[in-house]
């Protein structure tokens, strides 16, 4: 069962940690679209300001001319020839022919000339305006295809979002109803006072003994009685719980206490003969005996019965008949009977 619910605190950390990393990506991979689309979208901005600079200068180069200052004109054309020419021409025909308006007219006016310089404004003037149209669409495109990627995925986080949500609800809901089962199991099997298990799990427990060679040891405590006449109830209440624990500290992990009854108790050791089964309860007797209870001494007797593979009832009777016999010997003694 602990095994269980540490394994359902695992995946549940797991999951928890998923969680974050899918929605740590999706939150990048969104951020990184944006960057890379804002990006986009300012590089053709600035294009379209340095086609701006192309017009600027090309009208001014005109004017210029139109004072005979050919001088000035030729470097406004320098200046005009200079913007366009930091974009990649060769992909696009308005590129192509503002250039070759910018160098026909720079001919033009090196030569002396005759030429329509209106004509010619105004195709380059044509020429910008496509380019600035087709800027200006592709924008809307960046825009729409950003603002697009961001309608689909804010359904997508939610979905997954809601997906976890209810994935850990149900974590929640399985571990719950397995801490609730062990903690209503603890409390059938478990007795309330010394915290050692009970009667009714002594017989579950006895069910599922794997075959072997295995031994009980019951125990009672001596003149019980007078303990809780001369010091009270109370008293008698703490020393059968320092007891359990005492006994506890001093038996194997896999060995278990039960309180039989009252103040007598049986512990059950799996895979041990009735030799060691009589060593152990001896250390105990000897540990009761010397252990300080709040300055009062206790000593316990007790019987030993060895088991081959099952528990029957005569071996319970045989068991308390060895108690039996160490109260009737004189108590705080161990006594083994087949
Ligand atoms: P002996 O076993 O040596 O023959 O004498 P005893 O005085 O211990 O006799 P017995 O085992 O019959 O006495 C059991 C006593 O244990 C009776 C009862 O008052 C006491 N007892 C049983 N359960 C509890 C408990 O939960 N708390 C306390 N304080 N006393 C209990
Ligand atoms: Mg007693
Ligand atoms: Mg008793």
């Amino acid at each position: 069962m602990k095994n269980k619910t540490s394994k359902l605190y695992f995946i549940t950390l797991i999951l928890t940690v998923l969680t974050i990393c899918i929605l740590n990506f999706l939150y990048t991979y969104e951020q990184n679209i944006k960057k890379n689309i804002y990006k986009q979208i300012s590089i053709l901005k600035n294009r379209i300001i340095f086609l701006n600079k192309v017009q600027y200068f090309y009208d001014r180069a005109i004017l210029e001319y139109n004072k005979h200052n050919n001088k000035k004109a030729i470097f406004n054309l320098k200046i005009s020839k200079s913007f366009i020419l930091t974009y990649n021409i060769q992909k696009n025909k308005n590129f192509k022919n503002i250039l070759k308006l910018i160098i026909k007219t720079e001919q033009n006016i090196k030569n002396n000339n005759k030429f329509n310089f209106l004509n010619y404004q105004k195709n380059l003037f044509i020429y910008i305006s496509k380019i600035d149209d087709n800027f200006y669409m592709k924008t809307q495109e960046l825009t729409q295809s950003f603002e697009n990627f961001i309608y689909k995925n804010k359904y997508n986080i939610i979905i997954i979002q809601i997906l976890i949500i209810i994935i850990s609800i149900l974590i929640i809901i399985v571990l719950l109803f397995y801490k609730l089962k062990t903690i209503f199991k603890n409390n059938a099997y478990s007795d309330h006072l010394t915290k050692s298990f009970n009667r009714r799990c002594f017989f579950e427990k006895i069910k599922k003994l794997p075959k072997g060679t295995h031994s009980l040891i019951m125990f009672d405590i001596d003149y019980f009685k007078k303990i809780n006449d001369t010091y009270g109830h109370d008293i008698g209440d703490y020393i059968l719980k320092e007891i359990v624990n005492l006994i506890k500290n001093n038996i194997r992990k896999n060995d278990l206490i039960f309180r039989w009854g009252g103040e007598e108790f049986i512990i059950l050791l799996e895979n041990v003969s009735k030799n060691k089964a009589f060593e152990i309860a001896e250390n105990l007797r000897k540990l009761i005996q010397s252990h300080n209870f709040n300055g009062i001494k206790i000593t316990a007797s007790f019987g030993v019965k060895e088991i081959k593979n099952k528990i029957s009832a005569n071996d319970l009777k045989t068991l308390d008949n060895a108690l039996y016999l160490s109260k009737q010997k004189g108590r705080n003694q161990v006594n083994v009977l087949d």
